[in-house]
């Protein structure tokens, strides 16, 4: 009888620590040590620094702000299990909210409320604070070679889960690159921008047959409403390249079929 008594609590032991292992388990528990004291500071009321005189009357109407862009990236490095690594070690500084591998699968390493530290110094439109409201995706890809359908299908089930889940805008889509021209390169010419944008994740040109420039079309402006941030002007053409004609272009001059594309971009904007 004992033995039949003592069994539940044998298997309830087996279970409660098997799950506590594996590789992950202590960052793991880090996470959640975190994630308690955010929650901690989210009951404070009023936060100490932000009520500078007059009563607290809290309201009853509220929720959570929510990601509005979300940032695609190559991970530049040679494994997904490399790029884990990275994102649990406290000295690397770095993380994101989703990892894809190879063989499509998606690890997901941050809630989508919290702000994950894969931006970085950016910039696009007058947000300068990017990893407050985006979501980082990094696909295990290390610059140099083709993404696998794997990748791109799981990508594209979870962009369409995010865009519906926090009703993040078509063009508010964007690579690592877009946000810090000069900087990064991410998610590089492979990346199947087209096909992202066929999917409703994105902006991308049409046909440029039949299109005519206006002569007094200012291309550099164009690219500012677009979204970039024109501090470096060379270094945003070859971005501009880099993603929507998928070349790697040093000259960093915008030709007539160049500025078709940018024209029918911007024209989209207006
Ligand atoms: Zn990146």
């Amino acid at each position: 009888m004992k033995k039949i008594l003592f069994f539940p609590s044998v298997i309830f032991f087996i279970i409660f620590f098997s799950c506590n292992r594996g590789p992950y388990a202590s960052t793991n528990k880090t996470y959640k040590k975190q994630a308690k004291q955010f929650a901690k500071l989210i009951e404070t009321a009023p936060l100490k620094d932000s009520l500078v005189t007059g009563s607290w009357v809290g309201t009853t109407n509220f929720n959570l702000r929510k990601p509005n862009f979300v940032i695609i990236h190559h991970t530049a490095q040679n494994s997904c299990e490399q790029t884990l690594k990275t994102f649990t070690t406290a000295k690397s500084q770095v993380s994101a909210h989703y990892v894809i591998c190879k063989d499509g699968t998606i690890h997901h390493m941050l809630n989508d409320y919290l702000r994950a530290w894969q931006a970085g110094v950016s910039k696009w439109g007058n947000n300068t604070d990017i990893n407050s409201s985006s979501i980082g995706i990094e696909i295990d890809n290390n610059g140099f070679e083709p993404f696998t359908d794997e990748q791109v299908s799981s990508l594209l089930t979870l962009l369409a889960t995010l865009k519906k889940a926090y009703g993040i805008p078509t063009a508010n889509f964007i690579g690592h690159e877009d946000i810090a021209p000069g900087r990064k390169v991410d998610p590089n010419v492979y990346f199947p921008w087209r096909k992202l944008a066929d999917s409703g994740f994105g902006i991308w040109w049409s046909d440029t047959t039949n299109v005519t420039v206006p002569v007094d079309f200012n291309s550099l402006q164009a690219l500012r409403i677009v979204g970039y941030d024109m501090k470096d002007s060379a270094a945003v053409i070859r971005t501009f390249k880099r993603k929507y004609e998928q070349v790697e272009d040093k000259s960093a001059i915008l030709t007539d079929a160049d500025k078709k594309i940018l024209y029918t971009l911007y024209t989209s904007f207006r």
